[in-house]
């Protein structure tokens, strides 16, 4: 029979930097916590070799008092926490007290201070733990060299220099886009690769130094707080979409996180404007009590538990899809755009939402313009003057020659150019627009006003429809009946494992019903919440939309060319059509000079 004996210490240590010691990039991640942790406002990181030969860390924080290094180096020794009461409400990256430990095992560690107000700095081996003097100003060095030099099946499975070194540079943007205090250098073998700045609009700078200028030029940048939660940052447009989920950044307290509840939350908010098989870029920081999150779900915290994770999805989803419905064409520019700090909006009375509620206005331009639209595509030769809703903007921009801060966003039409896009005039130069793709959107936003407003009719089914299912789906058609007849749905639990469906929504009654059901049931059993009714009419609203939209190769008047302008304005989301495309592109003039190289 093999004897059960306690393991040695390494030993511990080295399954415990199995967990979260991966690559030199984790080492990294642990170092730049530590000292941010310990309040640092400088940073500076050395890699030499991917950091596969030395990871150095150094920064101006509080420091470790002599007496304490042999402390930092061992297990579940930290300063941070000190009791269960702590760790629910902790506010600092690390609490675990073992990244030092753990890190020391499978590498050469040397950990230098000087603590605050003290005279001399010292340090110590992490090897032998022996201390001896050291230079060194306030704060503290973690020098890691020849990572899992004693573990030879993790040093075989590190890649090349230059692929550790990105995951590296990665992981520093990603915890610097999370922390504004504190100025970041990383440079690899002596060469200086960035800096990381901190002042005024660091916050900017800083996601203009990770993600590009992009994403600052094409997102809207919101600060929302309800619920007790606040949730601030850059939400990419839909059509600055990308193939790859690479631009995805989340951070919950400060703490960057990827959470299955988070993710599904973002994704439901760009529901109905991206691009099918494309990703949102986002940078975004949701604010709470520390209490009401468990960040303690994970030895490398990338994922949290919320306390009450329907709030928190309910509170993301509605604050996105508040802003992403901001995105009307004429307001956030979806083509090319000089300046991206002037886009900062504020949801409650800033102009994303202007001296009207857009939802009123919206449903107003419904009645207004509905004769306009059946005009539109009924009547070949539309001379008919058109009674647009954009009230406040003369109709004709003849009576009104002067372009100047009263011309609507979108100006006014100049001509239609190959039965495709319209070209239009306004105060800031040329705008393109795609007819098709912006009736479509202003047809499909409408339909689902109306549907909206009308509720969801139903129908009776001419046979009842009995399903077999799972104990506990039954159990949720019980619970959520009410749920399900919000959207028009009649349904019954008729038998432990039965379920019967009388009334179906009108608009459906051609949809798989059968598969519908059994979809929403597996939503709810897995999220406790479903888009699939809502969904699946919004795709069948959206096909409506584009067979009833203007096609290519209709001519159009001027005046009609005009109302569909105006109503782009006030539609929202008419910035991207129902596939994610967009609708609208602006020239400026500044943009024409430089094609003409006019100027130079
Ligand atoms: P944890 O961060 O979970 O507490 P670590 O093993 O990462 O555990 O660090 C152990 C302790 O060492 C920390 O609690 C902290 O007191 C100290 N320490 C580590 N790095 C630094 C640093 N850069 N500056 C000051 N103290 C540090
Ligand atoms: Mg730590």
């Amino acid at each position: 029979m093999p004897l059960i004996q306690k393991l040695p210490s390494l030993l511990i240590n080295q399954i415990a930097a199995g967990e979260v010691i991966e690559r030199p990039a984790s080492v990294v991640k642990e170092l730049l916590e530590n000292s941010l942790d310990a309040g640092a406002t400088r940073i500076d990181i050395d890699i030499e070799a991917g950091g596969k030969r030395l990871i150095r860390v150094r920064d101006n924080g509080y420091g470790i008092e002599r007496e304490q290094l042999a402390l930092a180096l061992d297990r579940h020794a930290t300063s941070k926490i000190a009791s269960l009461d702590d760790l629910e409400r902790v506010g600092s990256f690390g609490f675990r007290g073992e990244a030092l430990p753990s890190i020391a095992s499978v590498s050469n560690l040397r950990l230098i201070s000087q603590a605050q107000h003290a005279s001399e700095a010292w340090e110590i081996d992490g090897q032998n733990f022996t201390i001896a003097p050291a230079r060194h100003a306030q704060g503290a060095t973690v020098e890691v060299r020849d990572l899992f030099f004693n573990v030879p099946a993790r040093r075989k499975f590190l890649r090349v220099d230059k692929t550790e070194f990105s995951h590296i540079e990665q992981m520093v943007k990603r915890l610097a886009l999370g922390c504004a205090d504190a100025e970041i250098r990383l440079s690899h073998n002596q060469q200086a690769i960035f800096v990381i700045p901190v002042g005024a609009e660091s916050q900017a700078i800083r996601v203009n130094a990770v993600c590009g200028k992009g994403l600052l030029e094409q997102s809207i940048y919101f600060d929302e707080s309800g619920a007790g939660l606040r949730l601030s940052g850059w939400v990419g447009l839909p059509t600055f979409s990308r193939s790859q989920a690479d631009m995805q950044y989340f951070y919950v307290n400060r703490r960057m996180v990827r959470d299955k509840v988070v993710t599904h939350a973002v994704r439901q908010s760009y529901q109905d404007v991206l691009f099918h098989g494309r990703h949102p870029a986002y940078v975004l920081y949701l604010e709470m009590d520390p209490t009401l999150v468990d960040v303690n779900a994970h030895p490398a915290k990338y994922e949290v538990r919320f306390r009450d994770s329907q709030l928190v999805h309910d509170f993301i989803y509605k604050t996105l899809h508040k802003v992403l419905a901001s995105a009307r064409a004429g307001h956030v520019n979806s083509g090319l755009k000089e300046n991206a700090f002037e886009r900062r909006i504020d949801l409650s009375n800033g102009w994303a939402t202007p001296q009207n509620n857009s939802l009123n206005l919206l449903n107003n331009a419904v009645h207004e313009s509905l004769a306009t639209y059946q005009a539109l595509y009924s009547t070949a030769s539309s001379n008919t003057g058109f009674n647009h809703i954009g009230q406040s903007y003369p109709s004709n921009p003849n009576l009104n020659p002067n372009l100047n801060r009263d011309t609507p966003p979108l100006g006014y039409a100049l001509a239609q150019l190959h039965g495709i896009y319209i070209l239009a005039e306004n105060a800031q130069g040329l705008v393109m627009i795609d007819m098709h793709a912006a009736h479509e959107r202003i047809t499909y936003e409408r339909l689902k006003v109306e549907h909206d407003a009308a509720a969801m009719l139903s129908m009776p089914l001419l046979l009842p429809l009995t399903l077999n299912v799972s104990q506990r789906e039954a159990d949720l058609t019980e619970q959520y009946q009410t749920t399900f007849e919000e959207y028009g749905f009649e349904l019954h639990r008729t038998g432990v494992e039965t379920i019967t469906v009388r009334r179906v929504p009108s608009l459906l009654k051609e949809a798989d019903i059968d598969a519908l059901v059994r979809d929403v049931l597996a939503d709810l059993a897995e999220h406790g919440r479903s888009q699939r009714i809502e969904n699946e009419r919004n795709e069948l609203l959206s096909t409506m939309a584009c067979h009833a939209s203007i096609r290519a190769n209709r001519k159009l008047t001027l005046p009609e060319m005009n109302a569909l302008l105006r109503d782009m304005e006030i539609t929202e989301r008419s910035g991207q059509c129902n596939h994610g495309r967009p609708t609208w592109i602006q020239l400026n003039i500044d943009q024409l000079d430089k094609l003409f190289m006019r100027g130079q």
